[in-house]
């Protein structure tokens, strides 16, 4: 567990409200490393969705929120693999 210190430039941009955090690069890669499970502001796991998937080239974004302290933030896929091939260039 990360504790929250005022004097973390990253926390106190966090604190101003209906601003947008320039990559906040540590609480980005703690959100992916709790699997999109936990808020990357407070830490809570009531997370919801918010808008559409929309796909952008080979990845995707989604909107989310905390229930708890309403921050928002996007999640961002990359497309990393396929699966299930049916190759059928052969069939012609
Ligand atoms: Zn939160």
């Amino acid at each position: 567990m990360y504790q929250v210190t005022h004097t973390h430039p990253g926390i106190a941009a966090l604190n101003k409200k209906s601003s947008q955090i320039a990559d906040p690069i540590g609480l980005s890669r703690r959100y992916v490393a709790s699997g999109g499970t936990r808020c990357p502001a407070c830490n809570s796991s009531h997370l919801s969705s918010d808008g559409e998937l929309e796909l952008i080239g080979a990845g995707a974004t989604q909107g989310a929120k905390c229930d708890d302290c309403n921050s928002t933030w996007l999640d961002v896929y990359h497309l990393v693999k396929i699966a299930d091939l049916v190759d059928r260039k052969g069939e012609a």
